[in-house]
């Protein structure tokens, strides 16, 4: 490095986007969202359509002596349909791109699509392109989720208000701890040297499903409809909801409470951060990849909301002079804070 560069992890990821789209501005009115939420929102007329992409590189994002590869396929799909739904959209074709290195067969790739079909035939999407290529290490993923949405029916980050309630779909910090689970596990067959070593996942198979097998939220989307709630502000919990939270905060120009109390957790989830001596809040709040909704919704629709099956108020929205805080169950106000993933870190 010379002595007049930056390392890429002093503007971490969110920093380095920042930077190096700040000089671009959209110069097509069928532009209508660019970059900076879970899709860009582009065309003309009232049906807009969405897309977002996803890049997952062995090593970074998965590790294959843990993952099988019709479920990375599966996941390659499902987290870029997540981020369709965040806008409240309907997903309904997809784009997969590979990069593959010699260690690959063609019954490798062949499984790999295995869990890319699955995917399209359960949310009822179509393959319709990608691109493939050799890669001199490892695999490369990348998936282009393209949906729909009528304009008036999108839900952005930026449009949380100040009263507004905060909730979430399902549990939170499972993945991670399934995660954490399966490298553990990893990590005994490795010292073992057993190759009949079986990892004993009893008791645990909520957390594998969650990291191996995550689904995404189309549920909610359609319960939000059928209840006539109408999301103010809406993303997905991809990095951690302290991320998230922050995100909305930003956006939206607000801050907001967020009640420990109210974080919904699992109890698979509970019990394997005592087994590994974390604490459950930090790994719930900060975990990642959870693929959960994220929404805030007027507060006159308070009623509405509690008579959701699929999500949960877990605060609300203030000024933005209250900042972004925790409120503990011993009533402490602790700022949030993004520990959430971070490639460059
Ligand atoms: P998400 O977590 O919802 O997938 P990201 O955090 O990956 O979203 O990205 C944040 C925003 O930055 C998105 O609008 C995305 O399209 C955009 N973005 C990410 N990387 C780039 C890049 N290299 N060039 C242009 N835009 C980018
Ligand atoms: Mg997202």
């Amino acid at each position: 490095m010379k002595p007049n560069e930056t390392e890429i992890s002093t503007l971490g990821e969110f920093g380095l986007i920042e930077k190096i789209t700040q000089n671009f501005n959209s110069r097509n009115d069928s532009t209508i969202r660019g970059i900076g939420d879970d899709c860009a929102v582009i065309g003309q007329g009232e049906l807009k359509t969405l897309i977002t992409t996803d890049l997952l590189l062995e090593g970074i994002h998965f590790d294959l002596r843990y993952v099988p590869l019709k479920h990375l396929g599966y996941k390659a799909v499902v987290v870029n349909l997540s981020d369709v739904y965040a806008m409240n959209g309907t997903p309904r074709q997809v784009t997969v791109s590979l990069g593959i290195s010699k260690r690959f067969t063609v019954e490798h790739i062949a499984e790999l699509y295995e869990g890319v079909h699955i995917a399209c035939e359960h949310y009822g999407v179509d393959l319709v392109g990608g691109d493939t290529s050799a890669s001199v290490t490892g695999l490369l993923i990348s998936v282009t989720a393209i949906g729909e949405a009528r304009e008036d029916k999108i839900v952005y980050r930026s449009g949380a208000k100040d009263t507004d309630l905060i909730c979430v779909s399902g549990d939170l910090g499972a993945a991670y701890m399934g995660l954490q689970l399966l490298e553990r596990e990893r990590q005994v067959s490795a010292e073992q040297q057993d190759a009949d070593f079986e990892p004993d996942f009893a008791g645990k198979e909520y957390l594998i499903e969650r990291q191996l097998k995550p689904e995404a939220r189309r549920d909610v989307i359609e319960e939000i409809a059928r209840l006539g709630i109408t999301p103010t502000a809406m993303m997905d919990v991809s990095d951690g909801l302290s991320s998230e939270l922050l995100h909305i905060a930003k956006q939206s120009k607000v801050g907001c409470r967020v009640y420990e109390d109210r974080i919904p957790i699992d109890y698979q989830t509970a019990l394997m951060a005592e087994e590994l001596n974390m604490n459950l809040v930090t790994a719930a709040m900060n975990g990642g990849e959870d693929y959960e909704l994220l929404f805030t919704v007027p507060l006159a629709q308070h009623e509405l909301v509690s008579q959701m099956k699929t999500a949960r108020l877990i605060g609300r929205v203030t000024k933005p002079e209250l900042g972004t805080c925790l409120v503990t169950r011993d009533d402490n106000e602790i700022p949030i804070r993004a520990q959430g993933w971070n490639a460059f870190e």
